[in-house]
């Protein structure tokens, strides 16, 4: 059976409009990208590509809503989070949905998207404690400080095609919170779900103009960047984007947070439990068809690790169910577009040319009744070394590249000297080992026996040199910090008695 038979998806959106100051708003431009259903192999929708006249309509809607919903106590903004916390849960299925149709990933994995974005809301309605102050009594004589948090005013959030419900989660309701107005330009491969954000934030009670979504690619994105009124911009996406994001935003005066790719290791030793090894990589490099920022993409197996490893993951990479995503039992669905899938196998043919063992190979999968899907099968290499493309590069799909490398001390060199580091797993029993792991590797989030230590919503989310450009990591505390900016105050108020004109500090008396 599959998910199909007890999903009602008649509701096919023929075109993916922009949605501004509470309204739908198709594109004046003209200009369209077909939105493609992976699995099928052929266009489900197709969105609007936004102009720079249709970001400053977006801008000056945002800007127009800033001064009321700034002032709206905390409390009151939080009320409407919680309002749109519940109508995110009762609209899981319907994300789930317009997930694998347009990205592709199993109908079980869109709703651990829906839900992982989901937490980032329950955090964000804490925000009347979460934005309270500093405050010093009697700084000097008279006189009292503190410290307050004041929203930014229009900011905007630029996502990648791989998370397209969790990682706009990532920074919205944040932002929101924090009394902002933000625009979303999601990635134009999946965009349906900004605007079920979009209905769910005005259903909640949200004003209009407080939460805009504009549609489009390259060209909407440089007005954003160049917009004075655009106080921040949070991107996620590619590295070489990222970078791109970082100089351009903060050459024109903008806060920016731009996190971008990942080649996340897996260090496994040979006292680990196997087993359990085995199994959290198979999630780890093959769920979401290794379309993930954390997805594991190489195991570096220490001393004999690699020999008792290496067939059970053969095994089951080969033995892999690969479907439409809407089919139960499904365990990886199709790769995003034709181009990411002409990209993978590429990059699998340069690993072979290259001298990598190539133990299980995905190129040319074809799943029954979905022939023109854009389908790689489960793909494991061995004996994989430094210099070959395959380690060099983010590959971004269901490939997993297996090292063999001496002792922990050369896993850490390795890692280390690796331009990314966004996520990093060790597999152990030994906690002397952890613990040294834990304090040299340089990479931005470790797990310990975890094989994607992905942060909770009350923790933040980043990684380290090449995956992350800027100050302040996503969501948690340090959204709250990215979203606001400090303010010190001293306030004294005349006494009884004036002691008359000053000539130096206060507080030096
Ligand atoms: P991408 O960089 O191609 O696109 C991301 C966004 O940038 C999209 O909205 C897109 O429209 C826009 N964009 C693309 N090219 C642009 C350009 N030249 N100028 C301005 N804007 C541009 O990324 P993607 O393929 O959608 O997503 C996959 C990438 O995202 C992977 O590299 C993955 O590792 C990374 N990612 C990182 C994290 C993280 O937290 N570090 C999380 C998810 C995804």
């Amino acid at each position: 059976m599959s998910n199909l038979d007890t999903i009602d998806t008649t509701d096919t959106i023929d075109t993916i409009t922009h949605f501004i100051n509470g309204q739908k708003v198709d594109t004046a431009s003209g200009r369209y990208a077909d939105v493609f259903n992976p699995a099928i192999g052929s266009p489900c929708a197709r969105v609007a590509l936004g102009s720079a006249a249709e970001v400053d309509q977006a801008v000056a809607a945002a800007s127009a809503a800033f001064p009321a919903w700034s002032n709206t106590p905390p409390l009151a903004r939080a009320r409407v989070l919680f309002k749109f916390l519940q109508l995110c849960q009762q609209h899981t299925d319907e994300f789930a949905t317009m997930l694998t149709r347009e990205h592709g990933k199993t109908f079980d994995d869109a709703k651990g998207e829906v839900a992982r974005g989901i937490e980032v809301v329950e955090f964000a309605v804490g925000i009347p404690h979460l934005l309270k102050g500093e405050f010093t009594d009697q700084i000097a004589r008279g006189i009292d400080a503190w410290s307050m948090r004041m929203p930014l005013g229009v900011v905007a959030g630029i996502t990648p095609f791989n998370f397209p419900v969790m990682v706009p989660m990532w920074m919205f309701p944040v932002a929101l919170a924090c009394g902002n107005c933000f625009i979303l330009k999601p990635s134009e491969r999946d965009p349906s779900a900004s605007l079920l954000h979009a209905r769910l934030l005005k259903e909640a009670g949200l004003p209009d103009g407080v939460f805009n979504v504009i549609q489009g690619d390259k060209i909407t994105v440089d007005a954003l960047l160049d917009h004075p009124e655009v106080q921040a911009i949070s991107f996620v996406g590619s590295t070489h984007v990222a970078e791109y994001i970082y100089a351009r935003g903060s050459a024109a005066g903008k806060r920016v947070q731009a996190l971008g790719g990942a080649k996340n290791h897996m260090v496994v030793m040979p006292d680990a439990d196997m087993e359990m090894t085995v199994d959290a990589l198979m999630g780890a490099a093959y769920g979401s068809a290794g379309e993930r920022c954390m997805a594991i993409s190489v195991v570096v197996a220490v001393g004999d690790a690699a020999d008792k490893l290496v067939d059970a993951l053969a095994k089951r990479t080969a033995a892999l169910k690969v479907d439409d995503g809407m089919e139960h039992g499904a365990e990886m669905g199709p790769v995003v577009t034709a181009s990411a899938k002409a990209r993978i196998e590429k990059l699998i043919g340069e690993g072979v040319e290259q001298g990598a063992s190539l133990l299980v190979d995905g190129r040319n999968f074809k799943v029954p009744g979905r022939e023109n899907g854009f389908f790689v099968g489960g793909t494991l290499f061995d004996h994989v070394t430094p210099d070959m493309t395959i380690y060099k590069e983010e590959i971004f799909g269901p490939v997993l590249c297996v090292m063999r490398l001496p002792d922990v001390g050369s896993a850490l060199r390795l890692i280390n000297a690796n331009e990314y580091g966004n996520g990093v797993a060790i597999y152990t029993r030994d906690g002397g080992v952890a613990r040294e792991f834990v304090r040299q590797i340089q990479v931005g989030m470790v797990g310990v026996n975890v094989p994607l230590p992905v942060p909770m919503a009350f923790n933040s989310f980043g990684g380290w040199k090449r995956s992350m450009f800027g100050d302040h990591h996503a969501y948690g505390p340090e959204g709250v910090r990215f979203y606001t900016r400090h303010k010190a105050v001293m306030q004294r108020w005349p006494n009884t008695a004036s002691a008359g004109a000053e000539f130096s500090f206060p507080q030096m008396k």
